[in-house]
């Protein structure tokens, strides 16, 4: 299976008048095709690092990043334009891409259609509930067509409630859209929820402590994985290894 990303031995620091911060060291993984990784780690860990080095935002000190795909990137907030309608805001990477064509703008009503949003085409950010406008900010990370997400704690705005259907909606979109996704969380039932591969990284400087691969039903949301007796058996195992810092040193 061809993978759609590797990291090789990324190694990254940054250098700023106060000295130098090790921020990632020798990280290895990779993200195969059709498939949810989460990386799961603590605050300040250098997640967002990992991310912005994908995208090409920065760059590594020292190892490769090797990408043999189309990436789109979803921040943390949906950071959509509160000036543009539903329908202004998932199309602006097309504008920006000057790809504004007849077949591109029909998948995107095809999109909105599928994903419930089609009668909301014409309203404004500032109309729409939280779960509705990470949604957009999903088809809008869709419109150029990745292979693969980036997605850098899409859920952490939203109330719990809200945060669950989303997270159904979410998987539900990219098992349909047969994405893949690169998640970053720090919330452990999110990871066991949504994933197929877990990637648990240590505190700063960061390197990968340990991965599990969750043996759920090939069709499982995360609602029917949160019902299951697997689900609490993967959380501890990731919960007790989170807060082993001993392994660390
Ligand atoms: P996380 O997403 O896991 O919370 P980040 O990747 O945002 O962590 O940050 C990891 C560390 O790297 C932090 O200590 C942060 O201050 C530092 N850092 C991130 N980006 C920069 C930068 N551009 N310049 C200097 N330090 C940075
Ligand atoms: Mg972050």
């Amino acid at each position: 299976m061809q993978h759609l990303i590797t990291l090789n031995n990324v190694t990254k620091s940054f250098f700023s008048d106060h000295g130098q911060v090790d921020v990632l060291k020798n990280i290895t993984f990779h993200v195969n095709e059709g498939e949810i990784v989460a990386l799961i780690g603590p605050s300040g860990c250098g997640k967002s690092t990992i991310l912005n080095l994908i995208s090409s935002l920065e760059s590594p000190s020292v190892g490769q990043i090797e990408k043999n795909c189309v990436l789109g990137y979803m921040f943390q907030k949906d950071n959509l334009m509160p000036w543009r309608n539903v329908f202004d805001n998932i199309k602006i990477g097309l504008e920006i891409k000057k790809s504004i064509t007849k077949e591109n703008i029909k998948y995107l009503n095809n999109l909105l259609d599928k994903y419930g949003l089609s009668e909301f085409k014409d309203y404004y950010p500032n109309e729409l509930s939280g779960g509705m406008r990470q949604r957009v900010a999903l088809i809008r990370t869709l419109a150029l067509n990745p292979d693969l997400l980036l997605l850098d704690e899409p859920f952490s705005a939203l109330d719990s409630q809200t945060r669950l259907y989303v997270q159904n909606d979410v998987h539900d979109i990219i098992h349909k859209e047969k994405k893949a996704a690169l998640i970053v969380t720090h919330d452990i039932s999110e990871a066991v929820a949504l994933a197929d591969r877990i990637i648990l990284l240590s505190a700063r400087p960061c390197s990968v402590k340990q991965e599990f691969v969750l043996d759920f039903p090939p069709n499982s949301n995360p609602l029917t994985r949160r019902e299951s007796e697997k689900f609490s058996l993967y959380f501890n195992l990731v919960y007790k290894e989170l807060n082993n810092h001993e392994k660390d040193q």
